[in-house]
């Protein structure tokens, strides 16, 4: 998981272009709620000031007004392509290629940190769109509160991360068909001196994403990653072996940065002997 920077421009603008496109009964219904849709826009901004964003309550829509907003976002228009494009042109090189909600896969889609069914009027702000990849949004689905109004997901625009590492792998070794191959399991540990409140957010977001079962399913690849990273540069000892894997971290690490669960799970493999052993097996 990493922070994400906002654009730069301000949401209205997308919203002015979007609307200004549309044709037709929908474009006249649409520039007339405008005045109602920017008032919307300045309850998210305030409430992302004071970074209070679960206390956005909900507004109401006739089933027209909800399908013309909803519209807005299943168009394929160029405003809100461009919106898209400068959201994921607005991350760091490296980072922008991984889902900030897990870590693990491509951002091929586009969340609605609050849900645009419950928030239609918001389903164009450039603030409330968080790329992400399939999976996380599939489980995301509409939620976003609980059953006393808490918010359950980590929002990387906003909320604050823990600059210490947070996981901790268990990498175990069992014979498997005769061969001996490594499993992996992860705990969520909050490091000393982020606030418990704060981390209660994390941990409801790594249970409603299967985080733990998620990275220990995806660990395989890791190994054989660096297996082969370790393969092709040939490493004869488990001295140069190890150096060699502590540089490849340290570079994946400027990138990714220390929560980002690849990190964890290098970090444990350096320290690994039978890994190791198992790197300089021809
Ligand atoms: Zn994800």
């Amino acid at each position: 998981m990493h922070k994400l920077r906002r654009v730069k421009e301000i949401p209205k603008k997308f919203l002015t272009q979007i609307v200004g496109g549309k044709a037709g009964d929908r474009g006249v219904r649409l520039t007339k709620m405008l005045p109602d849709i920017e008032k919307r826009y300045e309850v998210l901004e305030d409430a992302f000031t004071i970074a209070d964003i679960g206390g956005v309550a909900k507004d109401t829509w006739t089933k027209v007004q909800r399908e013309d907003l909803l519209h807005c976002y299943e168009s394929t228009a160029q405003a809100l392509e461009e919106l898209k494009r400068l959201i994921m042109e607005r991350q760091s090189e490296g980072i922008r290629d991984f889902c900030p909600y897990c870590g693990i896969g491509a951002p091929r889609q586009f969340d609605h940190y609050l849900p645009k069914e419950k928030y239609p009027e918001l389903s164009v702000h450039a603030h409330n769109l968080v790329p992400c990849c399939g999976t996380c949004n599939g489980k995301k689905s509409d939620i976003w509160l609980d059953a006393t109004n808490n918010r359950v997901f980590v929002n990387f625009y906003l909320d604050s991360l823990p600059t210490a590492p947070m996981l901790k792998p268990d990498v175990k070794w069992v014979v498997r068909k005769g061969k001996r191959v490594p499993t992996v399991s992860f705990e969520l540990i909050r490091p000393a001196g982020f606030s418990v409140a704060k981390f209660s957010l994390i941990e409801s977001h790594f249970k409603k994403l299967e985080l733990l079962s998620r990275y220990k399913d995806q660990s395989h690849t890791e190994f054989s990653l660096l297996r082969d990273a370790s393969i092709a540069r040939e490493a004869k000892t488990i001295t140069t072996l190890r150096k060699f894997l502590q540089k490849f971290l340290e570079q994946r690490e400027h990138t990714l940065g220390p929560l980002n669960w690849r990190i964890a799970l290098y970090r444990s493999l350096v320290l690994d002997v039978p890994f190791l052993t198992e790197c300089l097996k021809p």
